[in-house]
């Protein structure tokens, strides 16, 4: 059996500098807004090239953080426009309605998949405020004429780098591209903790001190409150978990290419549609594959088949944010792209434990498929 992501084989990898980074929190007796968060909010933030890291609880809290701190700020206000593509995870949309702004979904470049910058212009009005982009699936999303509009309109850029840890663009990481980022250290990320945990990264000083105001009940100093805050910490065992890890994490991340790139030389189907080369082909930096999705008419009968051939996939994602029972308000309203992705995409096995071997029988058994 082909698991879609051995979480214990990845893990069981860094067992000596877990344990070690567990040992260390246990012995200091000192489990919140410690040395370990402060050090990895530095080694963070030098990774990924921004002023600021600030450790929060999880990835939806990062960006949702950061909305509510432009809010604090006096940046943005109740009912003003945040830009959001219409393809992605629900968080990045939860983050906006939550802080009672309006998600305005653009429709994706079919080729990408990631929001598609020629259409943002034209959903631009007076309320809009900001764009929030997505690096889905690990492959950057941020493009010149996104930038081109933000200096128009005077826009906030804020990224969802909750799948793309490491990703380049245009020799700069991603989270360190436009005002903010949220980053989610969920297990399954390329970057994954042993539970919940989250940071935002910006190079602003007034953001950032908000946001790490708000995240601990809105108190800079012990039982005085600037704000309504909320309780969202990311803890020390979580943060020297991610401390053992981050050293790793490019590595871990060409391994990724590595089968992305076995998967792009060897896999031919003509029912199968492989993900994009335009960001150019592996082992280009733009891309860390958090995931590899391809396209087929057939979805369902391709799931089984590989099912039965003992390789394990998912589906990213099933049913987009503006079908979902939480936004029934949308429920109605058309983006024919992004329903078209959510009906023929399949992600297959890849992460950085998958060997050589493995990924080879699944070009074996995708190059056996026949769709009738
Ligand atoms: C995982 C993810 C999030 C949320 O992260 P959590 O840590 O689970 O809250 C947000 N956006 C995207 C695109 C994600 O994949």
């Amino acid at each position: 059996m082909i698991k879609f992501l051995d979480l214990k084989k990845i893990n069981d990898n860094y067992e000596a500098g877990i344990s070690d980074a567990i040992a260390r929190v246990l012995s200091s007796g000192w489990y919140l807004l410690g040395n370990e968060v402060k050090s990895f909010e530095q080694e963070y933030r030098e990774f990924i090239g921004s002023r600021h890291c600030i450790g929060v609880a999880n990835g939806l809290d990062a960006l949702r953080l950061i909305l509510r701190s432009y809010i604090e700020l006096g940046q943005m206000s109740e009912g003003d426009e945040i830009i959001v593509p219409a393809n992605t995870y629900i968080a990045s949309v939860l983050a906006v309605s939550e802080n009672r702004l309006v998600p305005v979904p653009v429709e994706p470049d079919i080729s990408t998949l990631n929001i598609d910058p020629y259409r943002i212009e034209e959903k631009i009005t007076e309320r809009t405020r900001g764009i929030m982009i997505v690096h889905l699936y690990g492959r950057n999303a941020m493009h010149p004429e996104i930038e081109r509009i933000k200096k128009k309109y005077n826009l906030k850029l804020i990224e969802d780098n909750a799948q793309a840890h490491g990703c380049i663009y245009d020799g700069k990481r991603t989270g360190s591209l436009g005002d903010a980022a949220g980053h989610s250290f969920y297990p399954g990320k390329n970057l994954g903790a042993l539970g919940d945990a989250g940071a935002v990264t910006t190079d602003d000083d007034e953001l950032a001190d908000v946001v790490r105001t708000i995240a601990n009940y809105g108190s800079k100093t012990k039982y005085q409150n600037l704000y309504k805050g909320l309780n969202s910490r990311l803890d020390e065992i979580q943060a020297a978990i991610l401390r053992a890890k981050l050293p790793h994490l490019d590595n871990d991340n060409q391994h990724r290419r590595k089968i992305a790139q076995l998967y792009f030389d060897n896999i031919k189907n003509p029912d199968i549609i492989l993900p994009s080369a335009l960001c150019p082909p592996p082992p280009a930096l733009c891309h860390v594959w958090h995931l590899f999705v391809i396209r087929t008419q057939n979805r369902d009968r391709l799931q089984n088949y590989l099912n039965d051939n003992g390789i394990q996939t998912l589906i990213h994602y099933p049913l987009p944010p503006h079908k979902q029972n939480a936004y029934r308000e949308w429920n109605d309203r058309s983006y024919p792209v992004t329903e078209m992705i959510h009906r023929e995409v399949i992600s297959l096995p890849i992460s950085q434990v998958m060997t050589d071997e493995e990924a080879e029988i699944v070009v074996l058994a995708i190059n056996n498929y026949q769709n009738t």
